[in-house]
């Protein structure tokens, strides 16, 4: 059997990092992929955060449009909001605000790119660092001691290569994560199911028509919320929502979003055209459980570590794949790659902004579940919100007579609006400024600190 320091099973963003840190490290590397290439599997479309630039910023600045032609920056994010009608009954554009702290947040949202281009391009700089993958290669199987230790791997054809350490970076039906014991199944609320559509849409009309709206929400009352991601010369959209929510096909709430007005005049305002319906599970976890046992690690989706609102998952990814190399390159130097020395990893990634994200887990994915997804909930949220957003350029009264209607109407949403603050709001804010404010006393302690400083 041939032997390497380190085997990572999955050649996408988290699995090419991890190579690239451990080759660095000089440890023998070898990161396996099951298509021909890294990136012609796995999810089509993305969003690269800004945190890539400000944690990665030699590597990032090597990715331009030469390398990756299908970039775009998502600069404004549209923020459509839909009544039970199916109509666009408001828009709310933001960019980022004044108070980012670094660029290139500070000029964009996100960096669009087609996973066809990232993907190889990150395994190319693991390559370059001297990792080796080994691609077309579907890895079935851990290969275990006696003692019940993973050794290796396994691939489809029953050739087997051995390792110390093994990293699982193979994606959300993690085959490591099972194998090892790790995981044996996800559950229906841990996991997303995303359909979506990749339209070809000519670059000159992104242009002249978006300019820099190149990034859109669609808060639907009859969907779960769907992304519009602009490229180069394309456009996704999708949505998407945890097994245990769908009550019908996913293809038509994704279609419902296709056959709004709106969407159908923008489409033939942009000439778009279908290309491809592709559908990818997505882990969107409270927190993430059984990262690393003896000899083996779980990093990105495999470990379920996409991010508890938005599920942002590339960052993540890459994150925790660099700090499992690091620990991986540590213990083969001490000689101990047992759970007891891999605890490292779940150290690290706890204090990275990885963990911070998940500091208020299980409140943000709530929240996200209760709101955005659930069109029951944006059934009077929207109306509430445009109440309060529009309800004022009406000119049926004069302005004094439609506030005073506006704080009528909205009273008349409190009923639900109440607890849906005490449940999820209250809670969430609660954990984020580690205030107790389900104790009341302690909230209207809190209001006037918002206030001023007297100087
Ligand atoms: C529709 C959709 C849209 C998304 N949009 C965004 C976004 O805008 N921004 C963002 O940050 N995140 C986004 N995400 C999340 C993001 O795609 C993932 O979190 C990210 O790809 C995780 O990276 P990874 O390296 O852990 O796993 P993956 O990207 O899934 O890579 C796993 C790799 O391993 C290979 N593989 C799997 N099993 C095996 C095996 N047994 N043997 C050999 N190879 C194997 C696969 O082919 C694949 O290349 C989106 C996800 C979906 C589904």
């Amino acid at each position: 059997m041939k032997t390497w320091d380190i085997i990572i099973v999955g050649g996408g963003p988290g699995g090419s990092m991890a190579a690239k840190v451990a080759a660095e490290k000089g440890l023998k590397t070898v990161f396996f992929e099951r298509g021909r290439k890294s990136g012609e599997k796995n999810s089509s479309g993305c969003g690269l955060g800004p945190r890539l630039w400000r944690d990665f910023p030699e590597m990032m600045k090597r990715l331009t449009p030469e390398v990756a032609p299908s970039m775009r920056p998502g600069i404004m994010a549209r923020n459509y909001f839909i009544n039970k009608d199916d109509e666009v009954v408001g828009m709310v554009m933001a960019r980022p605000t004044e108070s980012v702290q670094y660029e290139p947040a500070k000029s964009w949202i996100t960096m669009n790119c087609y996973r066809s281009d990232f993907d190889p391009w990150m395994a190319s700089l693991a390559i370059e660092a001297g990792a080796e993958q080994i691609t077309s290669t579907l890895i079935i199987d851990l290969i275990k001691d006696d003692r019940g230790k993973v050794i290796g791997v396994q691939d489809e054809n029953g050739q087997k290569y051995g390792a110390s350490i093994v990293i699982g970076a193979d994606g959300a039906l993690s085959m490591v994560a099972q194998k090892s014991g790790l995981r044996h199944k996800w559950q229906l609320s841990q996991i997303t199911l995303v359909p979506q559509y990749d339209f070809y849409v000519p670059r000159e009309n992104i242009d002249k028509i978006m300019g820099d709206e190149t990034l859109a929400v669609w808060w639907g009352s009859t969907f779960p919320a769907a992304y519009q991601v602009f490229f180069a010369e394309g456009m996704h959209l999708g949505l998407g929502n945890w097994l245990n929510w769908w009550d019908k096909n996913p293809l038509y709430y994704l279609n419902r979003v296709v056959n709004l007005p709106y969407f159908q005049r923008l489409m033939k305002l942009l000439e778009a055209k279908p290309r491809e319906l592709q559908s990818h599970l997505l882990p969107w976890m409270a927190y993430p459980e059984n990262t690393y046992t003896d000899n083996v690690m779980l990093i990105g989706d495999a470990g379920g570590f996409p991010c508890p609102l938005e599920a942002e998952g590339i960052y993540p990814a890459i994150v925790t794949g660099k700090i499992a190399a690091e620990v991986a390159a540590q213990a083969i130097s001490d000689g101990d790659t047992s759970k007891g020395a891999l605890k490292a990893y779940e150290e690290g990634w706890k204090k990275s902004s990885v963990g911070i994200e998940f500091e208020a887990g299980p409140e943000l994915q709530h929240i996200w579940s209760r709101l955005p997804f659930e069109p029951k909930t944006m059934e009077w949220f929207v109306p509430m919100m445009m109440e309060l957003l529009g309800g004022i350029y009406d000119w049926s009264e004069p302005h004094a007579v439609r506030v005073r209607n506006i704080l009528e109407a909205v009273r008349g949403y409190l009923p639900k609006a109440i607890p849906f603050i005490m449940q999820e709001v209250i809670p969430l804010l609660s954990k984020v400024l580690k205030e107790d404010f389900e104790n009341f006393t302690k909230l209207s302690e809190f209001i006037p600190k918002l206030l001023p400083k007297k100087k």
